[in-house]
């Protein structure tokens, strides 16, 4: 049995065989071949694979989605199939001696940029198609195709060198028990959904490709794990797992009791979530309503940008599942650890204070209206709040809301109907929050982000797992701003939540309660081990 240590982004435990997960760069290894006739026939029977498994894909999602989202695969395989690509992989095959996975990834990689430095935005969008089926290949190749976790039957603990929110988002599976990955930091976006699927994830641990099939224990509050545990350890831990549960089972009584201290403060519990299907969860949990909707999740695996009629499908149907309770919307955040294949994002030399978040936005606004449309339509269906990321202006605050203006006048003219949302910001900025008064002035609430607050307060980057131990959400420098902001809300007159990751600490709760924050929003298993913390106070 091994014990190794790395760093939690919870307490959560788990049992369970581990899968690796493997990347591409991983996977190309040597460029010449040693014997091209069995390369050739790797590269054939790979291709073979992958059409199949578009193949089933297709027919999957026609069963689950629709015709528009099965199309994409119908495509990819007629990309697949096109003679000149086929071909090019051949030749470099034979012809300069190189191995299929290297034939592969240099010949997709030059139809890439190719498609990449196309004007037509329409045909650039097509360079991550590329993408995705040269990774299909690769991985058929590697013997390890990337669906391969969608054919174990049994729940597993994945396993990866590292994994961005895109890959998480595809791997929300309910057969994932945890992860663990050497790259990552607890508070990157990736650890975020691991704690909104409520499973433990450890990080900054030498993984070992070996480990691969063998069976292992996640606990999150020692931040270790064990592989190969023997029978009495995984005795132990399927009690204490037994025992998690019943204790979570105890804490369900407070479902429908309000977070109210003793003394008779009352403070609003909502949730974060990222899909729809998070929505039910957090209702289990007792939420309130939602706290923020990361919008970016939706979309981050897709190659086209939806239009407007796909986002009001979407904002409504979240809206409609919550009657009569507020739903906060943030509007789009990618950039920095949150790249979507339709915005084709160049890399940066500081990401995360770069392109991203409203700057995209406020950028590109055709973009932003679309999403700002199909918001203001949804509106009508409920208790809609917009809430806008990564603010450090004023003029910000009053140019989104000439967009809404326009969008609103946009609407009129075609006679669609909109309601009226009430409109708030982030406060993860140092900016915003020293600021705070004079932006609380332009709009009707405020969320305080804490994960960037934090990040950009200290100038610690987030996603950084080695400067981990000087990132303190406990940092004076950051209480004072969250105190500051919570003071300007309330000199005029608007509330102030707290919806970054320090929201869920129970130890900073009766701070936060003693500063007036009216509402604190986490995931959703956070959600009644907090209630427990306020009613306690
Ligand atoms: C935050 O920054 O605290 C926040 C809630 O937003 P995100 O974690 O998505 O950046
Ligand atoms: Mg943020």
């Amino acid at each position: 049995m091994l014990t190794i240590t790395g760093q939690s982004i919870s307490s959560e435990l788990t049992i369970g065989t581990i899968r690796f997960y493997r990347h591409i760069k991983n996977i190309i290894g040597d460029a010449v071949a040693s014997d091209p006739d069995e390369e050739l026939s790797r590269y054939r029977s790979a291709y073979q694979t992958t059409m199949d498994q578009l193949k089933h894909l297709y027919d999957k999602t026609l069963k689950q989605l629709s015709q528009a989202e099965a199309e994409i695969f119908e495509m990819h395989r007629m990309l697949l199939s096109d003679s000149r690509f086929h071909q090019a992989i051949e030749d470099s095959i034979m012809q300069e001696n190189k191995t299929a996975e290297y034939a592969v990834y240099s010949v997709g990689q030059k139809l890439w940029e190719r498609f990449m430095a196309m004007e037509d935005p329409y045909l650039q969008a097509r360079a991550a198609d590329i993408q995705d089926v040269m990774n299909r290949l690769l991985f058929a190749l590697s013997g390890k195709e990337e669906s391969a976790f969608d054919h174990i039957a049994e729940p597993f603990i994945l396993m990866a060198e590292d994994l961005s929110p895109s890959e998480t988002v595809q791997m929300s599976s309910s057969k994932l028990l945890g992860f663990i990955t050497h790259q990552g930091s607890p508070y990157s976006h990736t650890a975020i959904l691991a704690k909104i699927m409520g499973i433990p994830a450890l990080m900054s641990i030498e993984i070992d490709e070996n480990w691969d099939g063998h069976l292992a224990i996640i606990d999150g509050e020692k931040q270790c794990i064990y592989i190969d545990p023997d029978d009495t350890l995984v005795r132990k831990y399927q009690t204490k797992l037994r025992s998690a549960r019943k204790k979570h089972e105890k804490l369900l009584t407070l479902k429908e009791l309000p977070a109210v201290t003793r003394d008779g403060r009352e403070v609003k519990l909502y949730a974060n979530v990222n899909t729809p299907s998070d929505i039910a969860i957090a209702m289990e949990q007792g939420a309130e309503g939602i706290g923020l909707f990361r919008s970016e999740f939706l979309y981050l695996n897709v190659h086209e940008y939806p239009d407007e009629e796909v986002q009001y499908d979407i904002y409504r149907s979240i809206l409609e599942q919550m009657p009569g309770r507020q739903v906060v919307i943030r509007t789009l955040d990618l950039g920095t650890d949150k790249k979507s294949p339709y915005l084709a994002l160049e890399p940066e030399e500081n990401p995360a204070l770069g392109y991203r978040a409203i700057r995209i936005c406020l950028s590109q606004t055709e973009l932003f209206k679309v999403q700002l449309r199909a918001l203001l339509r949804a509106a009508a269906h409920g208790s809609l709040h917009i809430m806008f990321p990564m603010i450090i202006s004023l003029w910000e605050i009053q140019t989104i809301k000439e967009l809404i203006e326009t969008c609103k006048k946009e609407l009129t003219e075609k006679g669609i109907p909109y309601g009226d949302p009430i409109l708030g910001i982030m406060i993860e900025t140092p900016a915003a929050a020293l600021l705070a008064d004079t932006l609380a002035a332009e709009v009707d609430f405020l969320s305080i982000g804490t994960n960037d607050l934090a990040q950009y307060t200290l100038a610690l980057d987030r996603n950084n797992a080695r400067i981990r131990s000087f990132y303190d959400p406990r940092h004076p420098a950051l209480i004072r701003l969250i105190e500051m902001t919570a003071q300007a809300a309330h000199r005029h007159n608007i509330p102030v939540c707290i919806c970054g990751e320090a929201g869920a600490d129970p130890t900073l709760t009766k701070t936060f309660l003693d500063m007036g924050i009216d509402a604190l929003s986490v995931a959703p298993n956070a959600l009644l081990p907090l209630k427990k913390a306020v009613r306690e106070i």
